[in-house]
């Protein structure tokens, strides 16, 4: 399948991963829109959070726990930050493979908080 987030997952393309557990990789955006801006995926190839079902329940939730502890190990937990999954067309999600952004490391402007 050609997914670039499956072939960072599987490694295919070399990209520093920050965090990697048995379901869910973390590493840097290419493009980041704040001083730190970390994308969580699942390994799985799964296109958007509204493919999922009960089944993945405990996979939405490490995604989620792994981007608390990824702001606490980066430093930007007590300023704080911004979680965001964008979902499909209407949502703006471009890349069809399910990813957690992890937005901090400033004071998000009156812009960010339309992002
Ligand atoms: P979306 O708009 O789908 O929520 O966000 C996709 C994000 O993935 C964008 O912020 C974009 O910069 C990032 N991105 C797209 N392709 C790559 C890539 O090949 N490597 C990395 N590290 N980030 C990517
Ligand atoms: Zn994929």
């Amino acid at each position: 399948m050609d997914c670039i987030f499956c072939k960072i997952a599987n490694k295919e393309i070399p990209v520093e991963l920050l965090y990697e557990d048995d379901l869910v990789v973390a590493f840097k955006d290419a493009k980041p829109i704040v001083p730190t801006h970390i994308l969580i995926i699942p390994k799985e190839h799964l296109e958007s959070i509204a493919d999922m079902d009960d089944k993945y329940e405990m996979l939405a939730g490490r995604l989620i726990m792994v981007a608390k502890k990824m702001a606490e190990k980066l430093g930007i937990a007590k300023g704080g930050y911004k979680l965001l999954f964008r979902v499909r067309r209407d949502g703006g999600q471009e890349v069809a493979h399910i990813h957690l952004h992890l937005l901090g490391g400033g004071k998000m402007s009156e812009n960010i908080h339309i992002i």
